[in-house]
């Protein structure tokens, strides 16, 4: 057993911080000290926590639309595929474990945390079907643009948001939406559950609609290269080596 510290587990704790301001943030070329015990300075513990990476960023809802939609039409077409009817009807039973109680308060619960917003989103009656769409759209958002996420995590936590936003409301008259805050390790743990249940089938629907996309589209007629292309070009003026050729190829 290690010798007991003098100023007892608080006062660990204080040397520890103590310490670890005198180091720098985490993050290249920061330069600023660290806060707490963490990695990072304040700016970026802060952005760590809101995106899932120091140098991350929010991303816009809007720029899911494109890939959700592709991924929308592929599932109408394989809606009797096997995979696809399970990934919906586990995503039914997510929204309908959600309970919408008193909101937790604290940030170590993000098991009651996720119920809640859960909670919010069987109360707006969401479509589990769009669970679906928007988890393997993140998939084919990272397939098709891999560099629009800072790293696994960051995308992780960019997929948490964009599923949590589906119970988000809208403000009845600006109709603005109203996105509540999720904090980090409520996203931590709905992103380890989207993924750990659906990852292989979202990776397989990416892959699937990634093919179509890169798939050549038929070339209009005027894009086609023009007919007779590839005929030889006979030379017309001589006409005795024209009749010799056509005689070599008789005797031969
Ligand atoms: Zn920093």
């Amino acid at each position: 057993m290690p010798p007991l510290h003098p100023g007892g587990p608080r006062g660990l704790a204080h040397e520890r911080i103590a310490a670890n301001q005198d180091r720098t943030c985490d993050v290249p070329a920061c330069g600023l000290r660290r806060q707490g015990i963490g990695r990072y300075c304040h700016r970026h513990d802060d952005a760590a926590n809101r995106t899932g990476h120091p140098l991350g960023k929010n991303l816009r809802p809007s720029l899911l639309v494109p890939y959700a939609d592709r991924v929308r039409a592929f599932m109408e077409r394989h809606q009797d595929h096997p995979g696809i009817r399970a990934g919906i009807a586990w995503c039914a039973d997510l929204i309908e474990s959600g309970s919408m109680g008193r909101r937790p308060r604290g940030k170590r619960m993000a098991a009651l945390y996720l119920r809640w917003h859960l909670g919010r989103m069987k109360a707006h009656r969401i479509d589990p079907g769009e669970v679906l769409v928007r988890t393997a759209a993140m998939f084919l958002w990272r397939e098709f643009s891999p560099r629009s996420f800072a790293d696994d995590r960051h995308w992780q936590h960019q997929l948490a948001r964009m599923v949590l936003r589906l119970g988000s409301t809208r403000r009845g008259d600006t109709g603005a939406m109203q996105a509540p805050r999720y904090n980090v390790s409520t996203r931590d743990l709905l992103a380890t559950r989207l993924v750990g249940a659906l990852g292989p089938l979202c990776i397989r629907i990416a892959r699937e609609v990634m093919r179509d996309l890169e798939r050549k589209p038929e070339p209009a007629p005027l894009d086609k290269p023009v007919e007779g292309s590839g005929a030889p070009f006979a030379d017309h003026h001589d006409d005795t080596s024209a009749t010799t050729r056509k005689g070599t190829n008789k005797n031969g």
